[in-house]
């Protein structure tokens, strides 16, 4: 070995050791470099310009629910049930999205409360395949819907996701009215069912449960909608305004009940559950 390559192998070992590729984060709302362990101990949320970054749902759990809490099981159900392929195998695709991520679908649930109050937490992860909802995530969302009936809690979801899940074709559309069904009997058993709308929330998912609940609260800045702005914008021929589907402008336009920073969703949360929870009359 040259001195030469001797020099650059070392350099390459400092550069290496010393700046890790995810010391320091970019926020993508203001562009600030900052230093990642703060910008999670902040919650994922830049200081300066208090863009909400995307988490996932262990991130969420950890965030929200008390100690103690139990992460419910995955439901099974059949793995590319239409032998779909693009580009890739979709059974690869999932192999490379569990290889990725911490749990094996894009909406996974906990049982547990937020100071106190019992509650199914749900979370969808926009980092697994786009949060897309296939007969996994439809699955899980029942499961823990009637979790929530067993236990005589509220079912509390965060939403984030691109759609359906397009390798599952009509089986991932089943899953829009197999969601409303469950929210129904949430409701006849006099349960809360409460969505947090996160960046993004968007396509078939907002077309059934994350636009169903009792209340619905947003993340601020979230992207959300049905279609996307280029599509309508080319549709209707018409420049649509600023802030157009995000949470600021949906809770202005009645769409959205409240936008509310992550710092205060926790207690948010706990308060909704505690005026909503079945109290027995005398
Ligand atoms: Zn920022």
């Amino acid at each position: 070995m040259s001195w030469l390559s001797k020099v650059r192998n070392s350099l390459g070992n400092l550069k290496k050791r010393d700046t890790p590729d995810n010391l320091w984060t970019k926020c993508p709302g203001c562009g600030e470099m900052l230093f990642t362990k703060e910008f999670e101990d902040n919650l994922s949320v830049c200081p300066r310009c208090q863009y909400h970054g995307r988490i996932g749902a262990q991130q969420r759990f950890d965030q929200l629910l008390d100690a103690g809490y139990g992460v419910l099981a995955a439901p099974r159900v059949p793995e590319n049930p239409l032998n779909f392929r693009d580009s890739k195998k979709y059974s690869d695709r999932l192999k490379a999205a569990r290889a990725a991520n911490v749990f094996p679908d894009a909406l996974t649930n906990a049982l547990g409360a937020i100071e106190g109050r019992k509650v199914v937490l749900g979370v969808q992860d926009f980092a697994f395949m786009g949060g897309s909802m296939g007969m996994a995530v439809g699955e899980a969302f029942v499961e823990a819907a009637e979790r929530a009936i067993a236990e005589n809690c509220g079912y509390v979801i965060f939403t984030a996701a691109g759609g359906a899940r397009m390798q599952e074709g009509i089986l991932s559309l089943m899953q829009m009215p197999k969601a409303t069904v469950a929210i129904r009997r949430l409701a006849r058993a006099g349960l809360p069912y409460i969505v947090v709308l996160t960046d993004p929330t968007t396509g078939g998912v907002t077309a059934s449960y994350a636009m169903l609940g009792d209340i619905h609260i947003a993340e601020p800045g979230a992207l959300i909608g049905f279609a996307g702005q280029r599509v309508i914008q080319d549709t209707i021929r018409e420049k649509l305004p600023d802030g157009f589907q995000r949470a600021e402008y949906l809770h202005a336009h009645g769409m959205v009940d409240m936008v509310v920073h992550r710092k205060d969703l926790k207690g948010t949360l706990a308060s909704l559950l505690g005026y909503l929870e079945r109290k027995e009359v005398a």
